[in-house]
């Protein structure tokens, strides 16, 4: 008998990256031997890196349905995509798991409320794909590396962000240009909480920035598609891994990296970093950044690394006081956000923001 599971737009998207090699060495959504490893060791089975589950959720009555079966197809808008080799079928325990994932069990925490709506059954198993157009107008890792490999480049940084691009991004991105050939700017699109900045708006700011600031540099930029999870520290290694199999040499990790709120330490994305590189070889070098801010004495951004004047002297680049500014049609001051990027985002009025 043929059984076959409807996929949501976001499973689809984790069969996408997997079947394009983003997700690599995935092959398929996590078995259960996998997945426990990953939560609660932050490797797979094999003992590789990974900090984030990857897991095919199906309804009971699906899982009643392949629970002895060898293969599951797979569809989208009704149409078969593929099919899942089936490993194994398992359940999880979401009291169990979720702490161990997202370092909370506070449904309040978006990814956590997300993750709460999972259905708690799971196949694993090596996916098929049958229809190999559902994969095009998504990053290929192979056309990226001979991009790259073209242009000459031997060491790429990559740049993970779901924000426009303020001054304290600029200097990050400035800085990764210093020690590396080329930067590849690479957007999260894909799902967000209400009230985070919409793909356009990032798109929109960093399109201005090329154009008047970057333009004739080493830049690649282009979007990753795949849904935020806010799981902080685990995943901005999660970040660093697809980015190490999009041929970026090095990863930059700033403060509170996929943080939300006031769930992670500032830095504890980077203590995970050093923890994770001096125990394994993660195959790309981490740039762990410290916070840039404005000094008034040194008039300038800088860093503590940079500048030791006390905090009289120093304007802190608040996401927030921006985000607050935009949302109001006005220009945030220009020590924080270039007047032509708050410009062109002023301007797309009600899409600035995601809506609930
Ligand atoms: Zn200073």
């Amino acid at each position: 008998m043929n059984i076959s599971y409807e996929l949501n737009q976001e499973l689809l998207q984790d069969y996408i990256n997997i079947a394009n090699g983003l997700f690599y060495p995935l092959e398929g959504f996590m078995n259960s031997s996998d997945y426990h490893s990953v939560v609660d060791n932050m490797t797979l089975a094999n003992g590789e890196v990974w900090t984030i589950p990857i897991c095919l959720d199906i309804d009971y009555d699906t899982y009643m349905k392949v629970v002895d079966s060898e293969k599951l197809n797979l569809t989208y808008n009704h149409k078969l995509i593929g099919y899942i080799l089936i490993d194994d079928c398992y359940m999880i325990k979401n009291d169990e798991v979720i702490i161990k994932i997202f370092g909370t069990k506070d449904i309040n925490h978006p990814g956590v409320k997300k993750e709460l709506l999972k259905h708690k059954y799971r196949i694993g198993g090596k996916i098929i794909v049958k229809d190999e157009t559902i994969l095009a107008d998504n990053l290929k890792p192979k056309e990226i590396k001979s991009y790259f490999k073209n242009k000459g480049w031997n060491t790429i940084a990559g740049f993970q962000t779901r924000n426009p691009i303020h001054k304290a991004h600029e200097h990050l991105q400035r800085v990764a240009l210093e020690v590396c050939d080329a930067l590849f700017i690479n957007p999260l699109v894909g799902w967000k909480k209400k009230g985070d900045f919409s793909e356009e708006a990032v798109l929109t700011g960093y399109k201005t920035m090329i154009e008047e600031y970057y333009t004739g540099l080493n830049i690649y930029f282009d979007t990753l598609k795949t849904p935020m999870r806010y799981a902080g520290p685990k995943e901005a290694i999660f970040h660093a891994i697809i980015r190490r199999n999009l041929g970026c040499t090095h990863f930059i990790i700033g403060r509170d990296h996929a943080g939300v709120g006031d769930y992670y330490g500032r830095y504890e994305a980077q203590e995970l970093a050093r923890y994770l590189q001096s125990k394994y070889n993660l195959g790309i070098e981490l740039l762990l950044l410290s916070e840039p801010y404005y000094c008034k004495k040194c008039s300038q951004i800088v860093s503590d690394h940079t500048c030791k004047h006390t905090k009289d002297f120093i304007q802190k680049i608040s996401g927030t006081q921006i985000r607050n500014m935009l949302a109001k049609g006005k220009r945030p001051s220009e020590i924080f956000m270039r007047k032509e990027i708050a410009d062109s985002i002023i301007q797309l009025k009600e899409n600035i923001f995601i809506k609930g």
